[in-house]
């Protein structure tokens, strides 16, 4: 079909006039001091969240009365992640920003810091009393591990942070910010039964969990399970051949018959692992994989922090019963 060539390139001339007005509009209101400009077109407060497991604690808890942008997707691994041009501007026009902090988002802090100057800008587990973080192993005395989100009281605590923070930056609408919030931790709070009721269930010289990077020592210590990781508890550190033996040497000495992959790290690692044991007569099986540092896929049940502990706790319990 042939479309008359004059109308056909007016319309190109419009839509691009149209696109420079829009992007224009959108580089001013960045540029706007930062102040929230009221949320002027939905009327909802935005909210831009670093990765999926905040982003879907800000929505339960802001429910209709904000507008949530998450900027890591399913399989990203936080600790390497770098903004993009498209999540400067997301940050920028946030009325709000959650970010998990203990330097999770390792190449983001300055960033952060820069934005808390002009709104808030809020580490969720700044609650958590130094007391009860894990630390570094020969780390410095500020180098906690940051995976709070898998001891489910410490995700309890980071779901007041930001019903705390909706209350105080959106007034009008906290007895919304605080109903949702009650309906959510109460959840929550089911979820970390069902953890401890079904981590109970592995007789207990089988409660080892031996997983590519070290995400799993809060779930550990909380659930009771030894665990212990290729990686340290940041991707950025590279694994060497020495790891890869001692750990083979663990699982040949513990017996221990499966390992557990994750979503968010490169599966190489452990299966060399893998090999080096059976190179000595062992046979270890992969038990599964596991979200640590990332949800699952939009719209499945790991897509949600609830799903993804939940699937967590099935997929260890059914390979190490
Ligand atoms: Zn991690």
């Amino acid at each position: 079909m042939r479309l008359p060539k004059k109308p056909n390139s007016a319309i190109k001339r419009f839509i691009m006039t149209i696109l420079f007005l829009a992007l224009s509009a959108l580089l001013m209101a960045g540029c706007g001091a930062g102040q929230d400009a009221g949320g002027a077109g939905s009327g909802k407060l935005k909210v831009t969240a670093t990765t999926g497991m905040i982003a879907d604690v800000a929505q339960e808890v802001g429910g209709e009365d904000v507008a949530v942008t998450g900027l890591m997707g399913a399989g990203v691994d936080p600790h390497l992640y770098k903004a993009s041009y498209g999540d400067v501007k997301k940050l920028d026009q946030a009325d709000i920003i959650f970010y998990n902090g203990l330097h999770l988002e390792g190449k983001m802090a300055e960033m952060f810091e820069k934005l808390e100057k002009r709104k808030p800008t809020v580490a969720i587990s700044s609650r958590i009393p130094e007391s009860q973080l894990r630390s570094f192993p020969g780390g410095g005395s500020q180098s906690h591990d940051p995976h709070i989100w898998f001891n489910v009281k410490m995700w309890i605590s980071a779901t007041e942070v930001i019903r705390d923070s909706l209350i105080e930056k959106d007034p009008e609408h906290a007895e919304g910010y605080k109903e949702r919030a009650a309906a959510y931790i109460a959840q929550l709070e089911e979820l970390d039964r069902y953890a401890s009721e079904q981590i109970a269930t592995i007789p207990k010289e089988r409660r080892i969990l031996v997983t590519a990077h070290d995400a799993f020592g809060y779930f550990g210590d909380e659930y009771g399970l030894e665990v212990t990781g290729l990686q340290g508890m940041n991707t950025m550190s590279e694994y060497g051949s020495k790891d890869v033996s001692s750990l083979r040497d663990f699982l040949v000495e513990n017996k221990i018959k499966a390992v557990f992959i994750e979503s968010s790290v490169p599966k190489k690692a452990i299966e060399s692992v893998i090999e080096g044991a059976r190179s000595m007569g062992h046979e270890v099986a992969i038990g599964g994989e596991l979200f640590s540092d990332a949800m699952g896929e939009a719209g499945t049940e790991e897509g949600t922090y609830i799903g993804m502990v939940k699937h967590n706790v099935d997929t260890v319990v059914k390979a190490l019963k």
